[in-house]
């Protein structure tokens, strides 16, 4: 028997402002796009913005439904988006912000696991990291170099041979 030790690097700025520019700019499109959620029933709204690799920024917000499994997260959203767009260009970084009806969101939020799930399917076809950015509506912003980061051994097409 033996144990492996996982790591995880998280860059954590202090506040949006800490950010560069470029990514300031990305985390206030995910704003943008936050206040369009459909979140009748969490009241908790989310917004994505993506960057490709030509500097294109694509966005979504969460999308409910009365049938609870059946909405989908900003996250995916925006990723499912892109990849249907445009599915031969890479996806440089996501920005995440979140925000309640009910309590003010001082804590940053990662996507959920099936939306690591999601946007993994695409840093492994693009065969680039996917740098995550996440935000609650203020506070702490968190960073990742790569989303295997937040989802390490993750499934992907590879045992699928
Ligand atoms: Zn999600």
């Amino acid at each position: 028997m033996r144990t492996i030790t996982l790591k995880t690097t998280v860059t954590v700025f202090e506040t949006i402002e800490e950010l560069p520019e470029a990514v300031k700019l990305l985390m206030h499109a995910a704003i943008e796009a936050r206040k369009n959620a459909y979140a009748p029933y969490s009241k908790f709204s989310v917004g994505a913005a993506l960057i490709m690799e030509n500097d294109e920024i694509i966005t979504g917000n969460n999308q409910e439904n009365a049938s609870y499994p059946s909405g989908l997260c900003a996250e995916r959203v925006a990723i499912y988006y892109a990849g249907a767009k445009y599915p031969h260009r890479k996806v440089k970084a996501i920005a995440i912000s979140a925000t309640s009806d009910k309590n003010k969101v001082n804590v940053p939020i990662p996507p959920c696991g099936s939306c690591r799930q999601a946007i993994a399917e695409y840093e492994v076809k693009q065969k680039s990291p996917i740098t995550i950015y996440f935000m609650g509506e203020t506070g702490n912003v968190m960073k990742v170099d790569a989303l295997k980061d937040l989802l390490p051994l993750l499934f992907e097409k590879s045992f699928l041979t």
